[in-house]
């Protein structure tokens, strides 16, 4: 255990956010240093429970009591190690998971929960910095060959997993470059890509982009930028010993009111593409650009924070979140018990940039001029909880931005579907050697040294 009395001592604190009017002029990271030993006094908090149901909470299964202990103790790489043991990229869950372990901490029962995201993060940090994250490198191959179907964190980590364990592998993309949502969707200010991706070809893994298999790309969605060569699932079944997909959930869901097909009306992957090509270079300047524009944003989730803070870097003149469900409490509800994960109000860094986010508010009609330009749209007030759009909703809400114009509206309600045809060809496959899982790693990486380059 930790400090015994930690939890008691110290208080959850957090890092402090860059200043607003300073990082709504960059692309860069919205939080400030935190100082290791501030992270040391958080991990004390941990009580170290016998049943640890913050391992239930994390879909991972990370062991987070032991490595919030080896933080405490100042034992930064066997912290990085464990940490790795169940997680292949806690440098992306650090900075962008939800955190359901935090909402099944123990002591969040009757106290402020401890900051394990925050921990995560900083031993990841810690390693990447002290350069502990080299390649790893299987002691023998073999011999069989493995193509993973799609670079998102999925086809990533699974990509790494199989290379360790003496497999050669070529991860097949469709999108010019490798990443699938990460790159694509999320915004460059929440994340860090490419010092993994290095780490993932030094241990042999091929990344081959600009290619769609199993189909001629026709139902690739707009979002996904072009410029596709395609590969056949036979040819690839022929030169493979097995196929792993890994194609996500690109298949964004659209909600039907009149006005839907007017101009300057776009999904959110459509804007957020553009804009994460536009800094990170591989375009000019976004395709759809808020600067001097009104926006809309519907649906009031983490896609439309997202959406919400590209589009202050940009420029736009006013932002306006629509969210169709009430507002939620700030802490848990009767309905929401410890440790379930609680429907409550989540504020986010973008949320402080401006903005004004309403709820209960369902979208009726977006309305255009003459030139098919959508000018304004039609809100309607919802009644208390409704659940589907247009459902049980009881007045118009008055004139609300009606007069602005042009309004630019950035359509989002969340994936409907993974990409049909690219996931259908999934008879039989198998994967000829066992696979350690990595709980197996992580029992054989825990010696220390083990886990440096070339050694295994
Ligand atoms: C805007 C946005 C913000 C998000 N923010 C967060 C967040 O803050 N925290 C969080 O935990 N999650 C977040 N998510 C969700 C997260 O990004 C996804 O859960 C995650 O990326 C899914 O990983 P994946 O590897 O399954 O799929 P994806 O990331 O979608 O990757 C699938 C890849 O497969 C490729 N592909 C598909 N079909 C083919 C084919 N036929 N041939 C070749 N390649 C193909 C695609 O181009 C894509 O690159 C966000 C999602 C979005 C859209
Ligand atoms: S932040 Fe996410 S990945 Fe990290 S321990 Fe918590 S639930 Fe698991």
């Amino acid at each position: 255990m930790a400090d015994p009395r930690g939890f008691l001592k110290y208080d959850r604190e957090l890092p402090c956010h860059r200043p607003v009017p300073i990082r709504v002029h960059d692309w860069r990271e919205v939080y400030e240093p935190f100082p290791a030993d501030t992270a040391r006094r958080q991990a004390a908090r941990c009580m170290d429970c016998g049943i640890p149901f913050c391992h239930e909470g994390c879909p991972l299964g990370n062991l987070i009591t032991e490595w919030n202990d080896l933080v405490y103790r100042d034992q930064w790489f066997e912290a990085s190690e464990r940490l790795h043991a169940t997680n292949n990229f806690p440098d992306f869950t650090g900075r962008l998971c939800p955190a359901p372990c935090e909402a099944s901490c123990v002591l969040g029962i009757n106290a402020a929960p401890v900051t394990i995201k925050q921990i995560e993060y900083e031993i990841v940090e810690r390693a990447w910095a002290e350069g502990w994250l080299g390649p790893i490198r299987p002691s023998q191959h073999s011999g069989r060959r493995v193509a993973v179907v799609g670079s998102g964190p999925v086809g990533l980590a699974a990509a790494q997993q199989l290379a360790r364990a003496g497999h050669s592998v070529v991860v097949f993309e469709r999108a010019p470059r490798p990443g699938g949502l990460l790159r694509y969707g999320i915004p460059e200010f929440k994340r860090v890509i490419d010092r993994r991706l290095g780490q993932l070809t030094a241990e042999g893994v091929e990344l081959r982009c600009g290619i769609t298999v199993g189909n001629s790309g026709a139902d690739t969605p707009p979002s996904v930028p072009g410029g596709h060569e395609t590969v056949d699932v036979a040819t690839l079944r022929s030169s493979f010993d097995a196929v792993l997909l890994a194609t996500g959930a690109t298949v964004p869901r659209d909600v039907q009111v009149p006005g839907r097909a007017l101009h300057g009306v776009h999904q959110a992957m459509e804007y957020l593409t553009g804009a994460n090509q536009a800094t990170e270079g591989s375009l000019g300047r976004p395709p759809i650009d808020a600067a001097g524009k009104v926006v809309v944003i519907i649906g009031g989730g983490d896609t439309g924070a997202d959406c919400l803070g590209t589009a202050h870097r940009q420029g736009a003149r006013s932002v306006h979140q629509l969210e169709i469900l009430p507002e939620p409490p700030t802490s848990r509800s009767e309905e929401d018990p410890w440790p379930t994960w609680p429907r409550i109000l989540r504020t986010y860094p973008a949320h402080e940039e401006g903005g004004e986010r309403l709820f209960s508010v369902s979208t009726a009609e977006l309305v255009g001029d003459a030139a098919g330009t959508s000018e304004r749209y039609e809100p309607i007030r919802c009644a208390p909880g409704p659940r589907l759009p247009g459902a049980a909703h009881s007045s118009r809400l008055p004139g609300r931005p009606s007069s602005c114009a042009p309004i630019w509206c950035c359509w989002h309600s969340g994936s409907a579907a993974p990409n049909a045809r690219a996931s259908s060809p999934t008879s039989a496959w198998r994967l000829p050697t066992e696979v350690p899982s990595p709980w197996t790693l992580g029992g054989r990486r825990m010696s220390k040294g083990s886990s440096r380059p070339g050694t295994w």
